[in-house]
């Protein structure tokens, strides 16, 4: 029943979805608005990237092996609402919660940014129980990005962790906390194996790198957290 063009519908409001009322005629369907948060919304858009579920669709697709240019061929999106959309959908994106007292695995994950001679690596740290990633972190094989994701680790007061035994971690990580053995990171290698087998920029002998460490990190993230 119309009440001076307020009529209330099954319309939900896509940020707090509460009703909404029809407010207004566009080509094709209406425009509505929520009863409680005053946002609107349309029931369709002439532009693509403001379709509800296209930030969905770039986030399965990133984890398909797509790069940047094939998901904005396959949405019709362009290429910076691509690089826009993902780096935001990484920051909203919070860490899993860390548990006290578990086994950790870290290992690292070489890649290139931007030409072949620019080396960067994604060092991830997996629990040893359940396989979580429960911390990455992206830059050169430095203690600065090493000692990040130690960090974590050193903080949820880790039981043991386990490394390839890289110089960096013998002196980030106290004799007693730090484990040196064969097959014993094998978790966090399987883990890189399906990075590299999601990720377009990760694949091996790819010819699409990332141009920016910022990207490479997002959807590392996108992909395991997303
Ligand atoms: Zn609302």
């Amino acid at each position: 029943m119309g009440l001076g063009g307020t009529e209330m519908c099954m319309e939900k409001c896509r940020r707090c979805s509460s009703a909404c009322v029809k407010n207004g005629i566009i080509k094709g369907g209406h425009r509505y608005r929520c009863k409680s948060c005053g946002r609107s919304h349309q029931s369709n858009y002439a532009y693509k990237a403001c379709q509800g579920n296209i930030n969905l669709w770039i986030i399965q697709l990133n984890r398909e092996t797509c790069g940047i240019r094939s998901i904005s061929r396959l949405l019709k999106i362009s290429k910076t609402t691509v690089i826009s959309r993902i780096k935001k959908l990484a920051e909203g994106i919070r860490k899993p919660l860390i548990f006290m007292g578990r086994s950790y695995e870290v290992d690292e994950l070489k890649t290139c940014i931007r030409k072949k001679t620019k080396e960067c690596w994604v060092c991830l740290a997996v629990e040893k129980a359940t396989g979580q990633v429960v911390d990455i972190s992206v830059g050169r094989r430095t203690k600065k990005t090493l000692g990040k994701v130690v960090e974590t680790l050193k903080l949820s007061q880790a039981k043991k962790v386990y490394t390839d035994g890289l110089e960096i971690y013998k002196s980030l990580l106290p004799k007693e906390q730090h484990i040196v053995k064969p097959y014993q990171i094998n978790k966090v290698e399987r883990k890189n194996l399906q990075l590299r087998n999601s990720l377009k920029r990760l694949t091996r002998k790819t010819i699409c790198y990332s141009k920016s460490r910022v990207m490479l990190e997002a959807s590392v993230k996108l992909c395991l957290w997303g």
